[in-house]
Formats: structure tokens, sequence, C-alpha cells
């Protein structure tokens, strides 16, 4: 699914190795790609860009240029973004507590894909 960036905002975009939600992310970027879980409402599953930081909430544009707050632990990372900015994010159910986690962009290239999530098996 293709998010409209700014134009300067993919300069910004990250996905990384290791890092699975926004939370995790040291630097936090406007224009970090995101994909909300977590809060079961309309915006479930959709994917936005981080903006700011609003007292504790991350705050994510999306598409119909909405924005809302968030836990940054709710906002999961691409594995990967494309030069044009696309992002892909690949989110998976853990086989054992079913929470929802996504793919690192080292986990969605290895042979033998994650199926449980980091506090199941870390
Ligand atoms: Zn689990």
């Amino acid at each position: 699914m293709a998010i409209p960036h700014a134009p300067d905002a993919t300069q910004f975009a990250v996905a990384t190795d290791s890092h699975r939600s926004l939370k995790d992310l040291r630097a936090r970027r406007p224009g970090q790609p995101v994909c909300v879980v977590g809060y079961g409402g309309d915006q479930q599953g959709k994917e936005g860009v981080f903006q700011h930081f609003n007292v504790r909430l991350a705050v994510v544009k999306f598409p119909d240029q909405k924005t809302l707050g968030y836990d940054p632990q709710d906002l999961l990372l691409p594995c990967e973004i494309h030069e044009d900015g696309e992002a892909f994010f690949e989110i998976r159910h853990c086989t054992i507590c079913n929470q929802i986690f996504p793919l690192t962009s080292e986990e969605f290239r290895a042979e033998q894909e994650r199926d449980t999530c980091p506090e199941c098996q870390p």
C-alpha cells in the first residue's frame, strides 16, 4: 500500500534490522512510516506516518489527512521501505500467545520465518 509522503520525508523513513515498533527507535523522525495495531478502532491495521510527540502520544498522520495519537509501542515499523518511499509491513500472529508482531527486515529475509513474538521467544 502506498503512503503519500512529503517530498523530503523519505530520507528520514527507516526500516531497521532489529527494531519492531516506534517505541524501540531511538531517532524518531517525522515521516517515519508506521502501521497501527492494538487499538481496535477504525485505524487498526492502517498505515500512516509519524509526525511528532504530543505529551506521551506519538501523533500519526493518515493518508486521509486525519491525525491521531498512539502509544509508540502500538506503532509497528516496516520491514522494507522502497526508494520511492513505499513502506512494506509484514505483520504476523504469534503462534503461542496470538499477539501481533512485525517481522524485522532481517527476519523477513530469513530462510525460516519467525512465527513467535519476541516476548514468547526473544
Ligand atoms: Zn507470543
